[in-house]
């Protein structure tokens, strides 16, 4: 609740970005108030220490969430990168956009076999990412324990396309 607050009150909307119709919900506002930065990571790592091993973050934005998290609970980080990234060996799903395809790639032993692992991004919206980056660490070993995401866009489908999984989103927009 706390969380949910933090955010709402640090974030912009954009109409019509990254192309008209879009209504672009932007995080950097929260990221460049240093108090609500901190604090949101503070009560991430408060939410997750102990169940889980390594966080997962989906390039761009959920690097930037991964790594303080990372850090701050004294575990690894992981990196789900967009195509042609990283250097191989590498594994890669191909996913559909609304207009043509993206791919998320994984270097599979950056993950560790059973290991817990959270995987965080800042928007949830089709669930298409998500659901393709959740693949490629469960095919290198890991255990997808949870999913935590800054907003949901509700209506677009992503939680039903992630059914089953536990999913944490700090703020959902009907
Ligand atoms: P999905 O695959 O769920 O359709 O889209 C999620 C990805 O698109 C995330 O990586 C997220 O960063 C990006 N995304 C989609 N809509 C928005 C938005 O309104 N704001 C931001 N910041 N990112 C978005």
């Amino acid at each position: 609740p706390e969380l949910t607050q933090l955010v709402l009150d640090n974030l912009r909307e954009i109409p019509d970005f990254p192309e008209p119709g879009v209504l672009f919900r932007d995080i950097t506002p929260l990221l460049s108030n240093g108090e609500a930065f901190a604090n949101l990571i503070d009560g991430l790592a408060a939410h997750y220490r102990g169940h889980i091993d390594a966080v997962a973050g989906l390039e761009s934005r959920g690097f930037i969430l991964a790594a303080p998290l990372a850090v701050h609970l004294g575990i690894g980080m992981v990196t789900v990168r967009k195509a042609g990234k990283l250097p191989g060996p590498v594994l890669g799903v191909d996913y559909a956009l609304e207009y043509g395809t993206a791919r998320m790639e994984l270097r599979p032993e950056t993950v560790r076999e059973g290991s817990r692992v959270l995987v965080i991004d800042d928007v949830l919206a089709t669930g298409g990412t998500a659901a393709a980056s959740i693949s490629l660490l469960e095919q290198a070993g890991a255990r997808v324990e949870a999913i935590c995401m800054l907003l949901e866009l509700a209506g677009l489908g992503g939680r039903e396309k992630l059914a089953g999984r536990s999913i944490d989103s700090v703020v959902v927009f009907e």
